[in-house]
């Protein structure tokens, strides 16, 4: 396993489309590795394959038990009318938060590193997240979905006067 550098909005390849993965082999393995180990480096919530450079559709996600779950190809099979409206970031996109819309809870289908389907759902931010890995892998961030972006001093002010 190996730490990768994370990419920046700088880089033309997150605004590039992934490839399906094909291949369930050592290769694919290393790469989700190499995604769990950088993901829990850096202390995000989810981290997708061309972050760290690799144009194949392969994200990590976190659950509600706080777990790192690996999704290989994965699609979004239901989104709920129910909306939840809250701060979003990204790893791609440090010291920098907008506000951002995303479906309460959501469905995805996906395939493990064996390439056996499996579906996930979750809610609030794990759905927030999923949603969120997803994008990128259609060359997707969160500051297209969001009007303003706010630093990280601007977003504890904010936090500070809520509970005062
Ligand atoms: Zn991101």
């Amino acid at each position: 396993m190996a730490l990768r550098t994370i990419l920046t909005e700088k880089e033309d390849t997150l605004y590039k489309k992934s490839h399906p993965v094909t291949k369930f082999d050592t290769r694919l393995h290393n790469l989700l590795d190499d995604l769990k180990e950088t993901l829990a480096d850096a202390g995000g919530l989810g981290l997708a394959a061309p972050q760290i450079g690799i144009l194949r559709r392969a994200v990590i996600v976190t659950n509600e038990k706080d777990e790192m779950i690996e999704l290989v190809n994965p699609e979004i099979i239901f989104r709920s009318d129910e909306i939840q409206t809250g701060f979003e970031g990204c790893l791609s996109v440090p010291g920098r938060w907008g506000v951002v819309e995303r479906p309460m809870h959501v469905k995805a289908r996906a395939q493990d590193r064996n390439g056996n389907f499996f579906e996930m759902e979750g809610d609030d931010i794990t759905a927030r997240c999923i949603c969120h890995e997803t994008d990128h892998l259609d060359g997707h961030l969160f500051t297209e979905l969001t009007d303003r972006l706010y630093t990280q001093k601007e977003l504890d002010e904010m936090m500070n006067s809520k509970e005062k």
